[in-house]
Parts: structure tokens; C-alpha cells; sequence
């Protein structure tokens, strides 16, 4: 059965974090009159951030929501037409592309920008979902603050989970890091800070068996996979900085990506294997994962759709 079309748009960004907004300015300013949905949590992962230090142009550091509000007033001062609506379905065997908002209309598109960006992974713990937000949290940046002079517990071993444990070593009394392997896979440098900080115990070959408390976090209690044997740490805060996950499932039928979800593009470009299809910002790129390189790939994948559109004679 084919889908009901309800409109046809020139470029159709889909993500609205750096990587979305900066592909809009730049479509909007070429003419290519972009239309972006924003996904449901508009602004993207900056918006659960509080100062951001190191994106140019900031000398005096900004708030990571106040920022996405400038890209978004940006965007939309370029004459961007930005719409709250998530992407729900795809269909890119068919030309003009075929994409599905909010499980209700479907939209045309020649050509489209995927920058839907990533999302912390969890444990899967009732109690970790019961207390998120009350002392559960994936982002030892936004929350730590909260911590200041208690203990707090963080999951996870690799270049985040060390980056936020030395900074919550900076505000709270002790941080208890659990590791859930006997090694860590965070770099030989990040590690040596972690087992070199006074205040950071590392539990190895441990996991999360429970997060204790009933309306906020009390405890967490250990399991050690090595001897059987449980403990209980009274924490306030728990932290899980174990990954995360590109936003990419409704593009595996379509687009490649790696075993672990990140699209891939042509080294170099923004091009995915559907001519005409983009991608930009975290939900391609596992490695440098910063609002100023997401930013600098949503322009080149505004470029690249301009020039697809112009060869393609659909400008
Ligand atoms: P990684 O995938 O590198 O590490 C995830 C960590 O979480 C691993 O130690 C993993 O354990 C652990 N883990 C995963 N699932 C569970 C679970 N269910 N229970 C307990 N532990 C679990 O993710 P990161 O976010 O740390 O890093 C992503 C990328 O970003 C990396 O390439 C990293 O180098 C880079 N990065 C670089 C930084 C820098 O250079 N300053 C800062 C931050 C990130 P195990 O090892 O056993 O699999």
C-alpha cells in the first residue's frame, strides 16, 4: 500500500542539536528552504548540559539550552521552517524520499539530513528508571552539582566514565567507580588520573545489583562477579556513564552503518550509501562527539545536499 503524501519539501532536516540547526542555517541561506523536525527532545543532548566552555565564539562560556535557543533563533531568522515532530518511519527505496512524522503524515523529500545524534545508554534497572532524576543521572556534568560534599557512585570504565569521575572527584567527598570488568577501557592516560585521584575507589569486577532508596538514592549495592559477594555503599548520586547510542534505528533498512549503529559516511563528506541522503553531527561519529564538530558536519551536509540538488536538477 503507498503512503498518503501530505506535502512535498525541497531538503528535510530531521534532529535539531548543532549538527540540525547548522545544516538549516546554511540550506536556508543557499534557498533550499529546509524544513526541520525537531525530535523530542529539541535542542538535542546540549539542552540536559549546563556551561558549555569550549564552543569558539563564547568567551564568557554559555549555558548548553541558552545555546541551542541561539542556533534554533538562528535557524529560523534564516527563514528555516522548524517544526516539533519526530521522524518515525523512512522510506528511501523510493524518489522523492518518503518520510513518516509522528506515525500520522508522511512527507516527501529530495533530499534528506539525518541528525538525530546519540542518547546515553542505561542499565536497565527498575530502580535506575524509578530514581532517575532523583539521584540517578547519565551526565555527572549537568547533575554533579547537586553532589557537592556527599558520595557518589558512577558505572562505567571507558574515557567518559573517567572524565566524570575526576569531575565529580572535584565536588564530592568520595566517588565510588564500578567497573565491571578486572581492566578499564579508558585511555592509559585517563586511567592513570582515575587510580592516581585520592578520593576515586574503583571496584572492579563489579557490577550494579540494585540502586537502594524509595524516593531518592540512599545506596547502591555491588555485586562482585569474581567472589559472589554483595556490598552496600551509601551514595546520594548515581551516575551511568557506560555509552551511547546513536538514534539511527529507523534508517537501518536504508542506510550502512557500523555494528554499533552509527551511520557511515564517505570519509571526508557527510555522504551516506543513498545518493542524496546525509548525514551529520553524533549519530555518525563516535569519536570527537562535540557540539563544534557536529556543527562543522551539519554545514558540510547542507553543502553537499546543495550540490546533489544542483546535479541532480532538483535545485
Ligand atoms: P565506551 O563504549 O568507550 O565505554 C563504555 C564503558 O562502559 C566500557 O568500559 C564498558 O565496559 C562499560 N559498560 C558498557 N555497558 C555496561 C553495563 N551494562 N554495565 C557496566 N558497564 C558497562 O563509551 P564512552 O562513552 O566512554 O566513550 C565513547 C568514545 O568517546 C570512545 O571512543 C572514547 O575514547 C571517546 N571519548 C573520549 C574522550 C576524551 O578523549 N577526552 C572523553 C569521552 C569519550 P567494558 O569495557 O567492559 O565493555
Amino acid at each position: 500500500m503507498s503512503n498518503q503524501i501530505s506535502e512535498k519539501v525541497h531538503v528535510l532536516i530531521i534532529g535539531s542539536g548543532p549538527a540540525g540547526y547548522t545544516a538549516a542555517i546554511y540550506a536556508a541561506r543557499a534557498n533550499m528552504k529546509p524544513v526541520l523536525y525537531q525530535g523530542i527532545q529539541p535542542g538535542g543532548q546540549l539542552t540536559i548540559t549546563t556551561e558549555v566552555e569550549n564552543y569558539p565564539g563564547y568567551p564568557e562560556g554559555i549555558q548548553g539550552p541558552e545555546m541551542m535557543v541561539h542556533f534554533e533563533k538562528q535557524a529560523a531568522r534564516m527563514g528555516a521552517d522548524i517544526r516539533y515532530g519526530l521522524a518515525t518511519k523512512v522510506d528511501f527505496s523510493v524518489r522523492p524520499f518518503q518520510v513518516e512524522i509522528d506515525e500520522e503524515k508522511w512527507i516527501e523529500a529530495d533530499s534528506v539530513i539525518i541528525s538525530t545524534g546519540a542518547s546515553a545508554k542505561w542499565l536497565g534497572l527498575e530502580s535506575e528508571e524509578r530514581l532517575n532524576g532523583f539521584g540517578v543521572s547519565a551526565c555527572a556534568v549537568c547533575d554533579g552539582f547537586f553532589f557537592r560534599g556527599k558520595e557518589v557512585a558512577i558505572v562505567g570504565a571507558g574515557d567518559t566514565a573517567a572524565e566524570e569521575a575526576l569531575y565529580l572527584s572535584k565536588l564530592c567527598t568520595t566517588v565510588h567507580m564500578v567497573v565491571r570488568r578486572d581492566q578499564m577501557r579508558a585511555s592509559k592516560v585517563m586511567q592513570d588520573r582515575v587510580l592516581n585521584a585520592p578520593n576515586i575507589k574503583v571496584y572492579w569486577n563489579s557490577v550494579t545489583d540494585e540502586i537502594l532508596g524509595a524516593n531518592k538514592v540512599e545506596a547502591v549495592r555491588l555485586l562482585n562477579t569474581a567472589t559472589q559477594e554483595k556490598t552496600e555503599i551509601p551514595v546520594s548520586g548515581f551516575f551511568v556513564a557506560i555509552g551511547h547510542e546513536p538514534n539511527s534505528g529507523i534508517f537501518k533498512d536504508f542506510i550502512d552503518m557500523d555494528e554499533t549503529g552509527y551511520i557511515q559516511t564517505i570519509p571526508g563528506t557527510s555522504k551516506t550509501n543513498i545518493p542524496g541522503v546525509f548525514a551529520a553531527g553524533d549519530v555518525q561519529d563516535k569519536n570527537y562527539r562535540q557540539a563544534v564538530t557536529a556543527a562543522g558536519s551539519g554545514c558540510m551536509a547542507a553543502l553537499d545536499a546543495e550540490r546533489y540538488l544542483t546535479a541532480n536538477g532538483l535545485a
